[in-house]
């Protein structure tokens, strides 16, 4: 047996691995210390009470002869699949419900979309970027082609020469910079994707947190994308399902490569690859899709903004650049200083005890700078605030 070569060019995911050391070594040096973790993407604030009773409701169901579900067909449940829809559709996006289809999240579809294309085939991805888009490209043995982004750009890149590639990983709002592309910004990425036969794979984790209208929620609201994209989807950030996991991706009939139909494909692929996703969380999902879901939702989300807010006003005060906060669950700032992103993660912790999460574990270009994330609680995030402020109170432009 000879093992996938490509595993070996993988680098150490090092990144939250060195951070927890870090953490443990200065925990032993500080027993009891209290730390205000601002570097975790995952979600504090439970599941809202629509979700809570579908999933209470589902769990009887599967113990009555009559109402119980065995195997659920693969590509989603009818009833989650047309919820989706519907709700694409009162955003003005047109979709068929079984353009929709149900996943356990977005990362098992970021890696196993990559089976519809050839291996031959090569990647851009935007840096700073999610990890995971490289480490699914090198475990697939993909080219990758890295586009760096920076402070002049907005870390929102464009097309260029350079970014001509098979597929296009398009992260907005994006995790780590919080940045979101806006339209016209997006319309350009559709077009040259459609130029140039590409297609887009379009990451809309955090698309709950759009707050303005510039921004889009789907690539879908950007005409031409049904011809050149494919949007992966999760609850985890919208609803709060990190833990419970759902997710869908919405794959459009007219996205045709050289005769082959990708949704068509996909159904093959999903069909042969998974028996679906249980009936009790699709039932727990689809609450998220009723108007007192989607009520009970946004006030999750409230808090969550509220906590970027109280970032945002420090770093305000302080005058440090960043971007994010306002569309995204994430603050991407400058290290005051001129310092670098690993020496700032040990100076928060010493200093003032708080974490965050260095910029340069997203990519070389991260270098220099530093993600929040508004995920903890309000309490945390408001000393964190205090004590950043009192920390540079003086001028650290
Ligand atoms: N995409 C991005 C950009 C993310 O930040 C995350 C999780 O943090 C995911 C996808 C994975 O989401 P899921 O929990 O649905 O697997």
């Amino acid at each position: 047996m000879k093992p996938n070569a490509h595993y070996a060019e993988l680098k150490d995911s090092y990144l939250f691995y060195h951070i927890a050391q870090k953490i443990s070594a200065y925990l032993a040096e500080h027993p009891g210390a209290y730390l205000y973790r601002m570097g975790i993407g995952d979600v504090s604030l439970p599941l809202c009470d629509a979700v809570i009773g579908a999933l209470h409701e589902a769990v009887d169901d599967q113990a009555d002869k009559e109402r119980f579900h065995g195997y659920m067909p693969e590509c989603g449940a009818p009833f989650l699949r047309e919820a989706i829809a519907a709700h694409y559709r009162s955003r003005g996006v047109q979709l068929e419900d079984d353009e929709v289809f149900v996943s356990s999240g977005a990362s098992d579809e970021l890696g196993d979309i990559l089976d519809l294309f050839d291996r031959d085939g090569s990647s851009l991805i935007m840096e700073p970027a999610y990890p995971a888009y490289v480490d699914a490209n090198v475990m697939a043995g993909r080219k990758i082609i890295h586009l760096p982004s920076n402070e002049q750009n907005g870390f929102l890149p464009m097309p260029c020469e350079a970014a001509k590639a098979d597929l296009i990983y398009i992260c907005s709002p994006n995790n780590p910079t919080g940045a979101a592309f806006s339209r016209s910004q997006l319309k350009r990425w559709v077009d040259f994707a459609n130029e140039n036969g590409s297609v887009i794979l379009f990451d809309a984790a955090y698309e709950a947190f759009i707050e303005d209208d510039i921004c889009p929620h789907s690539i879908f609201e950007i005409p031409g994308a049904e011809t050149c994209a494919i949007e992966i989807c999760s609850l985890s950030k919208t609803a709060g399902f990190t833990g419970t996991r759902l997710g869908y991706t919405v794959l459009p009939k007219a996205l045709v490569r050289e005769g082959m139909s990708l949704n068509e494909m996909w159904v093959r692929n999903r069909t042969t690859k998974t028996n679906g996703v249980s009936y009790i969380l699709q039932k727990g999902g689809t609450a998220v899709f009723t108007p007192e879901g989607q009520r009970q939702i946004r006030e999750n989300l409230r808090v969550y903004k509220k906590n970027a807010r109280t970032l945002m006003q420090a770093l305000d005060a302080l005058g440090i650049w960043y971007c994010g906060g306002e569309n995204a669950p994430y603050i991407w700032l400058r290290c005051p200083g001129g310092m670098g992103s690993w020496d700032f993660f040990d100076f928060l912790l010493n200093e003032i005890q708080v974490i965050g999460t260095p910029g340069e574990g997203f990519g070389a270009c991260g270098e220099g700078y530093f993600r929040f994330s508004t995920f903890g609680s309000p309490e945390d995030t408001q000393e964190a605030a205090r004590r950043l402020v009192s920390l540079f109170k003086q001028d650290c432009r």
